[in-house]
């Protein structure tokens, strides 16, 4: 696997590194967790993550989880002047891509099966000065079946309340970045844009409005190699 990503990859050299930090603020109730299985700990049916640190567990928001919501929301973008964007298990589509040695716009910042991601995506912590409430919600099991509610059958869950910030970090590599005419690089202000304008849904329960996130006070630094070491060569507000 990691031969066949080389083909496509220039992760050889590395061509610049562009380091975005920022923080993440949840304007609604938020719950990123593990599906319907909740941790042994937990006294909820549906849990929220949690991470052990400095002795105390803390909720946060996986990297991953982050990278999904960016990866669809920048698919819907470069599907709007690009009929041939492919879907995410397309692995078809991602190998000719690899043939032909040119990914689409997505798989270029992304990654696919075939080729290396170009961003990575840190888990989101608690800022240090607030740490987030849990507070748990008691909801009435839905009768798909019957279209209604099941009087009696009750199940718990657990949410973040909102207002709580997030520290958010994002590495693009070797990918120029931000004002320049690189698609990848379009794509990636149109989507820091929009998280700081209108915000995106992260988590369970979308439908509802919840885990709505802006971004707020994000700032870039971009690095070259050089003489075997890392430059600062331009750095700013997003
Ligand atoms: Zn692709």
């Amino acid at each position: 696997m990691m031969e066949s990503k080389k083909k496509l990859g220039d992760f050889d050299t590395l061509k610049s590194l562009t380091i975005v930090n920022g923080l993440l603020t949840n304007l609604t109730p938020i719950r990123v967790g593990l599906g319907r299985e909740p941790p042994l700990e937990a006294s909820a049916d549906v849990a929220v993550l949690r991470m052990r640190i400095d002795g105390r567990l803390v909720p946060y928001i996986p990297g991953s989880s982050l990278k999904g919501v960016f990866r669809s929301f920048i698919e819907q973008l470069a599907r709007s002047t690009d009929s041939n964007i492919h879907e995410p298990w397309d692995f078809k589509a991602m190998e000719e891509e690899a043939k032909t040695g040119k990914p689409c716009a997505v798989c270029g910042i992304f990654g696919s099966t075939e080729l290396a991601s170009h961003i990575r995506i840190y888990d989101a912590y608690p800022s240090k000065d607030r740490e987030p409430l849990i507070r748990l919600k008691t909801g009435v099991v839905i009768d798909r079946e019957f279209q209604g509610a099941r009087p009696g059958l009750l199940y718990t869950e657990e949410i973040v309340e909102p207002s709580y910030d997030w520290r958010f970090r994002m590495d693009i590599f070797n990918i120029p970045f931000p004002g320049t005419n690189d698609e990848r690089s379009k794509y990636l202000s149109e989507l820091f844009d929009t998280l700081k304008k209108l915000g995106l849904q992260v988590g369970a329960r979308k439908s509802v409005g919840m885990g709505l996130m802006i971004l707020k006070e994000a700032s870039y630094k971009t690095y070259v190699l050089e003489n075997g070491a890392l430059k600062v060569v331009a750095d700013g507000v997003i």
